[in-house]
């Protein structure tokens, strides 16, 4: 049967190009990329819930990065809603040591003093799908609500005897039969191909998370009277920044969202923190007043009705295969889920549904897909482990302001000068491309692995330094500040451009890794394999570093604030 022998007709409603199981963000963008890459083909989305949802404290999710902001923003054309609808995200900022201070001028603080080129946002999770949904409905596509998902039969069940998946689903008129030649399933932990087909992994990062949103807005410019402190980010709002609390095994997020309220989450490792200490409000609330005080006191004074509270005990997992040649695949959280720590989950949404909508796409017109499924799979897996060495583990090491500041710059780079230049250039399903730099890329993958692993024993052998005064400014780095804003060039590079850009970046990395050894205290730096020393001669790719922070001077007990920021 030709896929197209198998479009939906008026008479033949429950036959589709592809049935999409689940329509939250993964599903309902899968849905328009597919159809913007090919406006023929039919598509089913599958619901539990109804449209519209509710707003404000709909689903957990709601900082994007890079990635995440630009498919949304640029690949699936969001970009006129989130800059009405949702918050500007004013950058990622850190604050350790916020515990030890009555002001948080007291606490360390890695942020920016200004706004750096490439626009991401904060993001209402019920207004963005309420959104998705209307625009689905639009562009023609079958959104079936209160479609909960019952069953499903793959064509290459051993015991079928038809060409097409079929998925069972129950609404208010009972149980019905659809048929699609395509089925991605989307239903985030849900996930019914997950089960069948015993893909679950664990992927050895346990943690976990409690979060509430408060329908009132929590500005943490509020927590300090210091004005040497509000001077040096005059131009930047930090409430409107993803602010991050920052402590042995644990941050805490305070995120704003456009309709007033704020998002609060606390993220810990288990090992660290007692899951059932925090699994309720009250215990939150407790858990806070120990480890962050402020943040518990601007609780209290922020007042505003409590409008959730959940908890999510071990966050994280694998899955052993999200496409298969034989027209499956497996998007969003149905698939992997990292960390919440870096807001990875809608980057990686945009990676799986891009490689998705190519196979989908490819094999609609004819194509075999077979090997490219595996190859993308493959990529898509080396993807996923090598930003997973940025989370397994390194909780212990979150509080430590000057292993985490530089794990903070490391990371970066590496998802600036790689993955997301990638994905930014729309090379994630260049084969050869990839192919042509894979040895490079693999040999980064191992470095940053040995990164990580220095600044874990970073942590682990270098005493704490008082962190007051201490301002690690990502806006007056240059290195910083230029790999940011070539995202926004690199769709313009011709592939030799590009190939050049992603090579110098590989060497960049090779030198920061070697500066960054530098400044490491002995004991952690020896786990890296450098074949190339820093050369004195080269200017500094870590300028803008405050001189404190390069050269540390460690003190057994606080002493007073320091005035000037580094
Ligand atoms: C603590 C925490 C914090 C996070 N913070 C961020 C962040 O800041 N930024 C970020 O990008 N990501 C974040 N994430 C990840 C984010 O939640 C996911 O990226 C995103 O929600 C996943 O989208 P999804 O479409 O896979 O799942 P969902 O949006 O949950 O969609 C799944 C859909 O499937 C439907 N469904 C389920 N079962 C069935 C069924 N049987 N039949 C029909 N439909 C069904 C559900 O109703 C739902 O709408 C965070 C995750 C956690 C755990």
């Amino acid at each position: 049967m030709t896929p197209s022998n198998l479009s939906p007709d008026n008479n033949n409603p429950m036959k589709s190009d592809v049935v999409i199981l689940g329509g939250g963000l993964a599903g309902l963008t899968l849905a328009l990329q597919i159809r913007q890459q090919r406006p023929e083909t039919s598509i089913t989305v599958l619901e539990r819930r109804r449209h519209p949802v509710p707003v404000s404290a709909h689903k957990v999710g709601e900082s994007t990065v890079e990635i995440g902001a630009h498919y949304l923003a640029d690949v699936i054309g969001l970009r006129d809603h989130l800059e009405q609808c949702h918050l500007r995200k004013y950058g990622l900022r850190l604050f350790f040591d916020a515990d030890k201070s009555e002001d948080l001028a007291g606490a360390g603080e890695l942020g920016g003093s200004g706004l750096l080129s490439q626009r991401s946002f904060q993001i209402d999770r019920g207004v963005l799908e309420n959104h998705l949904a209307e625009r689905v409905d639009r562009e023609g596509i079958s959104l079936i609500g209160g479609a909960t998902v019952r069953d499903i039969s793959l064509a290459d069940d051993a015991n079928a005897d038809h060409q097409n998946h079929r998925v069972v689903y129950r609404n208010d008129d009972g149980e019905h039969d659809i048929q699609a030649r395509w089925v991605v399933d989307a239903m985030s932990r849900g996930s019914i191909l997950k089960r069948r087909l015993g893909l679950a992994e664990d992927n050895h990062h346990a943690c976990s998370s409690v979060w509430f949103r408060l329908s009132s807005r929590i500005d943490i410019s509020d927590w300090s009277q210091d004005e040497a402190w509000h001077e040096r980010c005059r131009d930047v709002p930090r409430w409107l920044s993803t602010n991050h609390l920052m402590g042995p095994g644990y941050w805490v997020w305070l995120i704003p969202l456009a309709s007033g309220s704020t998002s609060v989450g606390v993220v810990f490792d288990n090992r660290l923190h007692d899951f059932d200490r925090l699994k309720t409000y009250a215990g939150t609330l407790d858990w806070l007043a120990e480890h962050q005080p402020l943040c518990r006191r601007a609780i209290d004074q922020a007042g505003g009705e409590l409008q959730d509270f959940l908890y999510l005990r071990n966050y994280s997992h694998g899955c052993r295969q999200v496409f298969s040649g034989k027209r499956w695949a497996l998007t969003g959280e149905a698939g992997v889920f990292l960390d919440p720590f870096y807001s990875p989950g809608s980057d990686f949404i945009g990676i799986s549904n891009t490689y998705i909508a190519d196979l989908v796409q490819r094999d609609l017109s004819g194509e075999s897909i077979a090997r490219r499924a595996r190859v993308y799979q493959h990529h898509f897996f080396s993807f996923y482990e090598s930003s997973l060495l940025l989370y397994r583990d390194q909780y212990p090491l979150f509080g430590h302001a000057r292993a985490m500041s530089s794990k903070t710059i490391w990371d970066y780079v590496y998802y600036w000068g790689v993955l997301a230049l990638l994905f930014f250039s729309n090379r994630l399903t260049d084969t050869d491309f990839i192919h042509r730099h894979v040895v490079m890329l693999d040999q980064l993958r191992r470095l940053n692995g040995e990164m990580q692993t220095l600044f874990r024993r970073w942590a682990e052998v270098e005493p704490p330094i008082d962190p007051r005064g201490l301002f690690v400014n990502q806006t007056h780095m240059p290195l910083l500040v230029k790999l940011n804003e070539d995202l926004g060039q690199v769709v313009d590079d011709s592939l030799d451009q590009l190939d050049a850009r992603l090579v110098d970046n590989g060497e960049m990395l090779r030198r920061v890794a070697g500066e960054l050894c530098l400044m490491a205290p002995e004991g952690a730096r020896d786990v890296v394999t450098l074949h190339q020393q820093p050369n004195p001669e080269d200017e500094p790719l870590l300028a803008g570093l405050p001189a404190r922070f390069v050269k540390p001077v460690t003190v057994a007990q606080p002493t007073a604030p320091v005035a000037q920021a580094g």
